[in-house]
């Protein structure tokens, strides 16, 4: 990091850490360690109920953008163990490795281009090389694919991959959905997967993980229109993250230097996030030009090219590559906050209302009451038809909305005396705690309006 990037991090805004948002996260039912009970895998997360209903709204979102609402996008899931050509072809086998330093005191392995962001394992408040201690290797490269076999004969023959990312899985399926789908360049083939490498430094909670899912796209446009869906992509992605409520003043365009581009792309520009530890990559943005379909087209002996009536072309290629892992922690961090309110402290996730896990939680002031539970159960069952709720009878109220604040549910419905007189509930906003009286028969069309507004918090 940059002494600028050191100023930024002083003026943080926020109060989360990664600790902090990992301790909840398990504490409320979001991720736990992944193999708990055998002491853990380094790396492995298992979502539980909230933190599945969260990764699944990130997917939402991006499929909503991606493909919903465009004319020029098609969607594929490929596998995830291809044909080993395929990783041979895209340059994997030889390349895909990252330059890692041992160090022979700690024999602990680190990423050579993330030395600074690295802690000695003996001195944690140095990076790794900075202590007398210490004793580094030169950089050696490491290879990121996890090996397989396929079939029950364990030869050089029967080696496969399980895939690094979920991109090549689009190049050579170009000539299946070219003649099989109504698409012309400009179009693009966006796909949400499992993708798995055998990262050398992992850590950093969701940040980095051996097994992670990504959210990939692949645009194919003519040559000549490059640089410009290059451009647009960029601010597109961009603007997808800030509405969905990320901090701008946390979120910026880094373009990658000559010397920082993969030996296929003409341009990279990567979205960064500021963590509590730094600014990271959250997202990249590459214009891969035509290196994939040549280098597929080349090794397969198949022509991986646009025809159309008058024209025959091997289109460039933008791609926007996102974590799903990667995204969530960033909407955990960027809305988790602490503060206190009439003397008790508390803890609140600020999630954008699309992100959070649970839309509304109904609430009968009194739990025992059926004057209150029952048109407390009939709010709660119209409302689940249609959107994730949940009906809490348990506790004080204060303790319940402490509760829902903690998951992030951006609305509570009480359910009171005065209900059965009138036919109204109270409406408690998360963030500002305004509470006010709206007819219980409107509540699904008010939330569905609001799920729909524009949200800003800040
Ligand atoms: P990094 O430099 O952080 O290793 P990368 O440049 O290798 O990332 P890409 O290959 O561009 O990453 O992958 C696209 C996206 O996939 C990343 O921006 C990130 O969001 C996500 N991703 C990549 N590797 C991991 C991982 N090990 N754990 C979680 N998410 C990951």
């Amino acid at each position: 990091m940059s002494a600028a990037d050191d100023a930024q991090l002083e003026s943080y805004e926020g109060v989360a850490t990664i600790e902090k948002v990992a301790a909840l996260a398990r504490r409320r039912g979001f991720v736990y360690p992944s193999s708990d009970i055998y002491g853990g895998l380094g790396s492995s997360f298992d979502y539980g109920h909230y933190g599945v209903l969260l990764k699944q709204n990130v997917k939402d979102e991006w499929q909503r953008s991606m493909i919903q609402e465009r004319e020029d996008m098609v969607a594929l899931d490929s596998a995830v163990i291809l044909n080993p050509a395929v990783w041979a072809a895209s340059g994997h086998v030889e390349g895909f490795s990252d330059p890692m330093v041992d160090c022979r005191t700690c024999k602990l392995r680190f990423r050579a281009d993330q030395l600074e962001q690295s802690q000695c394992g003996q001195k944690p408040s140095v990076a790794p090389g900075e202590a007398k201690q210490c004793d580094l290797t030169e950089p050696r490269e490491f290879h990121l694919m996890f090996e397989t076999q396929i079939g029950a004969v364990r030869d050089d023959a029967s080696r496969a991959y399980l895939r690094p990312e979920t991109a090549q899985g689009i190049f050579v399926n170009f000539k299946n959905i070219t003649s099989s789908l109504r698409v012309k360049p400009p179009f693009g083939v966006a796909q949400i997967g499992k993708s798995f490498r055998n990262e050398i430094t992992p850590g950093n909670f969701l940040f980095r993980l051996r097994e992670f899912e990504q959210m990939e796209m692949e645009f194919f446009v003519p040559a000549d229109e490059a640089v410009q869906w290059f451009e647009y992509w960029v601010e597109a992605r961009h603007r997808w993250y800030l509405d969905l409520g990320l901090r701008a003043s946390h979120l910026r365009v880094r373009a990658h230097q000559a010397s920082e581009l993969s030996h296929y792309s003409s341009a990279t520009s990567d979205l960064e996030y500021l963590f509590p530890i730094g600014w990271l990559e959250l997202e990249g943005i590459a214009n891969r030009g035509d290196y994939d379909l040549r280098a597929h087209a080349a090794a397969s002996g198949t022509k991986l090219e646009w025809v159309g009536h008058e024209e025959r072309y091997v289109p460039h290629v933008i791609e926007p590559a996102a974590g799903v892992d990667r995204a969530s922690l960033a909407f955990l961090v960027d809305a988790y906050d602490e503060e206190v309110v009439a003397d008790r402290p508390r803890t609140v996730l600020r999630l954008h209302p699309r992100i959070a896990p649970v839309k509304a939680a109904v609430l009968p002031l009194v739990g025992n009451d059926s004057a209150l539970v029952e048109p407390a159960r009939r709010l709660y069952e119209e409302l689940r038809r249609t959107m994730p709720v949940e009906y809490d009878a348990s506790a004080a109220i204060g303790k319940r909305y402490r509760r829902q604040d903690e998951i992030g549910t951006p609305w509570a419905l009480t359910v009171d005396q005065q209900t059965p007189e009138d036919g109204t509930v109270t409406l408690r906003d998360r963030d500002s705690l305004e509470q006010e009286r709206v007819p219980v028969d409107g509540v699904p069309a008010l939330l569905r309006d609001r799920l729909d507004a524009r949200w800003d918090p800040r």
